[in-house]
């Protein structure tokens, strides 16, 4: 198969990114091969594309591009049920389903993940096995770009399985991101009433329409916050440690952002220990919850799609992540 023009963008080093044509193969057993519509990029790809590496997606040169969707224009022998034509959202990794984690249904932790990326291009191979097991239709009337919001909501409501918010319960949310609005979204249509906290003035704005009932910048912020709960979604160690700090006594904080490897935090064990506090964390999501999170938007679509912030063509990709450029999300479409 020769598909003219395929392109992709693959880092090469901190900083590196370049749009490199790519003769695509003819999808292997098992295997889709892709047409992209939409690829998102958030604070994930920043940060790998910063640091020029990533523990778990390798080591360049690698394509970039984990939040995506398109449309297939081959299969590979099996996987059953895929038709050429279908738009798909595949998910990032899909685990193994045998090993020790998977038998407790720790799947995020599988031993031996297979790892997915390489939607920042015209067209991508989706591996056999999340082909097979973490790969789903997207609904009816859905667009490319907010159907890519899956992995990141997938995210957000595997780790809100952690946290359980009640009706008209208050809770905090660090952080006004992609993330964040995500937290204040999902809390809030679980019944919550969100406080989002974040310095920057445009933040606080978007979590009031993402349902926040207030937003403060910590400058102001007097702690404790009478909340059960707080969830840092920023993945900084100055994050972790004003989530802990904002604390009530017997609040759960759920530490959800991943600050950058060898990160130490520090934590008043006063605090921690005479006012009871639970400390949480969640990594990555799960194929259970990313099927959640794309039905969610299949449903809630045009409530989220306000975080896409700005459109961007393949091409213009690395000047666009050179530049300092801060949309919430951005779609990047071949
Ligand atoms: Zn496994």
């Amino acid at each position: 198969m020769t598909i003219e023009r395929a392109r992709r963008a693959t880092l090469h080093g901190a900083g590196d990114v370049r749009i490199e044509p790519w003769g695509p193969p003819a999808p292997g057993p098992g295997e889709l091969l892709l047409e992209v519509e939409a690829a998102l990029l958030g604070g994930t790809v920043r940060k790998v594309v910063a640091r020029g590496h990533h523990a778990r997606m390798g080591t360049p040169p690698f394509p970039l591009g984990h939040e995506g969707a398109g449309r297939i224009v081959a299969v590979g022998d099996g996987p059953e049920g895929w038709d050429v034509g279908t738009r798909v959202v595949p998910a990032n990794s899909a685990p193994c389903l045998q090993c020790a984690a998977c038998r407790r249904a720790m799947t995020a932790q599988c031993e031996d993940m297979v790892w997915f990326n390489g939607l920042f291009a015209t067209h991508v191979i989706v591996p056999a096995r999340i082909a097979t097991h973490n790969t789903y239709a997207v609904p009816e009337g859905l667009d490319a770009r907010t159907a890519a919001l899956a992995e990141n909501l997938a995210c957000v409501l595997k780790a809100k399985d952690k946290t359980p918010v009640r009706l008209g319960q208050p809770a905090v949310v660090v952080g006004g991101g992609p993330m964040g609005l995500l937290w204040t979204w999902a809390l809030t249509l679980a019944g919550g009433r969100v406080t989002c906290i974040d310095p920057d003035p445009h933040a606080r704005e978007r979590a009031a329409t993402f349902g926040a009932t207030s937003a403060l910048d910590p400058a102001h912020v007097e702690a404790p916050i009478d909340a059960p709960l707080v969830v840092e979604a920023v993945g900084t160690v100055e994050a972790w440690e004003l989530a802990i700090r904002l604390a009530r006594p017997g609040a759960i904080v759920h530490l959800f952002g991943g600050p950058p490897t060898g990160s130490r935090v520090a934590v008043d064990t006063d605090h921690l220990h005479y006012d009871e506090l639970t400390l949480t964390a969640s990594f990555h999501h799960t194929p259970f919850h990313f099927a959640a999170a794309l039905g969610q938007l299949g449903a809630h679509g045009p409530a989220l799609s306000g975080m896409i912030e700005t459109t961007i063509g393949l091409d213009e990709l690395p000047a666009y992540l050179a530049s300092d450029a801060r949309h919430a999300k951005v779609a990047v479409v071949p």
